[in-house]
């Protein structure tokens, strides 16, 4: 599987966590059915938003790719989202690129032209197939002027000089470098070998990104025809809307990850980002955080109260078949977390040992699967943990003198401590397994 990575020029905003989120999830899905799945997502490297960030900041490319690749990396391991078996960097196959360009002008689907090379739309016939349209419905209404080099306003470039210091590769058409389609082309083959079976990406990448690197991976590989020579499969993702409008720079509505992760646990934002259907949009807001967050809080409580219940590790790989069933349903998220929904009050209801360790087991296999439920339940909850700078054997002190003073019924002082307790901002619970507490 391959899903278009990042361009990484600035901070991931939440609305690219979604196609990464989504392709994480049916990798697990996949894995849950087939020995051996290699998921590939990409690292753009060399594209213009990168070069007119470098010329904006004066730092180099090299330093601004690395600085937000790590970032980016760093976020997605807080959304839980697994690292891709292979991250191919753009500009490690360059050669590869021209190779394959070449092969495009052999088979007369490219032409070279004013030091670029352009892929010939009418000269590959299921141009459109993808997305729907066709050539004559893309050029009906544009106004744009087009360029002196191309044949046919629709053409689109494969290769592009590099001037005024612009970064570059030789190659026979000179100095240059790629246009973007062409990147996952070429690392999507040489990753995974043709065809492979699923290409992933947000809807936004339908046309042209998608739709060009079909035309161009069947244009050189001469399979004038079938679009399946290239992946067998599609799956896009809609979009994330912020408060019902489309993030965008003009309407400063952009939201980074790494903001979010300041004030919530990656697993609650993983969460809402699945709380709809992937095909639909997803409208972002407070509220989406707070449902997800509360969702998160209760399955917690249900683990924290069977902390003690012990289950076998190695069960929480396979995941519960209802759970497994609704997935497998192109993805049917509601209704997976329908299923986690009744596992866990399952388990809060369970009274045998063998059914708090059936339904404690089913509640996890399944949570791995949504990749969530990774934390300690105690930790989660704050439990025994203090904020500031509290002493928190100052606190399990008191605890065991008001757990003392109510064994020998001396309910006054007992209260009293609590008191203290409280005012030092301490909360505490009385369960069979003893006094547990939390910060306020
Ligand atoms: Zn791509």
């Amino acid at each position: 599987m391959y899903t278009c990575g990042p361009t990484v020029y600035n901070y991931a905003h939440i609305g690219n966590a979604r196609p990464a989120v989504i392709s994480d999830l049916l990798v697990r899905v996949l894995r849950q059915l087939y020995p051996k799945v290699t998921y590939v997502s990409n690292i753009t490297d060399i594209d213009d938003k990168i070069i007119n960030a470098s010329i904006e900041t004066g730092d180099s490319i090299e330093k601004i790719t690395s600085k937000y690749e790590k970032i980016y990396n760093e976020d997605m391991q807080s959304l839980g989202v697994i690292k891709p078996d292979i991250q191919p960097h753009a500009t490690d196959f360059i050669q590869e690129m021209i190779e394959l360009v070449q092969k495009m002008i052999s088979n007369g689907t490219a032409y070279a032209s004013d030091n670029h090379v352009l892929f010939d739309v009418t000269k590959y016939d299921s141009y459109g197939k993808l997305s729907g349209r066709n050539i004559d419905d893309q050029l009906a209404g544009s106004r744009v002027e087009v360029a002196s080099y191309k044949k046919n306003a629709g053409d689109f470039v494969l290769w592009k000089p590099s001037v005024d210091n612009q970064p570059g590769w030789e190659s026979p058409w000179g100095f240059g470098r790629p246009g973007w389609h062409l990147e996952c082309s070429t690392m999507a083959e040489e990753s995974l070998g043709l065809p492979f079976d699923i290409h992933g990406g947000g809807m936004d990448l339908i046309f042209p990104h998608h739709e060009n690197e079909i035309a161009q991976s069947c244009g050189a590989h001469n399979e004038n025809k079938d679009p399946s020579i290239f992946a067998k499969y599609w799956i896009h993702n809609a979009m994330l809307n912020i408060d019902g409008e489309k993030m965008s720079k003009s309407l400063g509505n952009i939201f980074y990850i790494r903001d979010y992760l300041k004030n919530y646990d990656g697993e609650i934002l993983r969460l809402a980002l699945l709380s709809g259907h992937y095909r639909q949009s997803i409208n972002w807001t407070d509220e989406t955080i707070k449902q997800s967050k509360n969702n998160l809080d209760k399955f917690y409580r249900i683990l924290n109260k069977v902390s003690d219940v012990k289950i076998n590790e190695d069960d929480i790989y396979k995941c519960p078949s209802k759970v497994l069933d609704a997935l497998c349903d192109d993805l049917n998220t509601s209704k997976a977390f329908a299923e986690i929904i009744d596992i866990s009050k399952k388990l809060s209801l369970s009274e045998t040992l063998e059914n708090k360790i059936k339904y404690k087991t089913q509640l996890l296999a399944s949570a791995y699967v949504f990749g969530i439920l990774q934390k300690s339940p105690k930790k989660w909850l704050g439990i025994g943990q203090t904020q500031d700078n509290l002493d928190s054997q100052h606190i399990e002190n008191l605890i065991n003198e008001r757990n003392e003073a109510r064994s020998s019924k001396n309910f006054s002082k007992a209260d009293e401590i609590r008191n203290k307790l409280s005012q030092l901002g301490i909360e505490i619970e009385d369960t069979p397994n003893g006094t547990i507490w939390r910060s306020k």
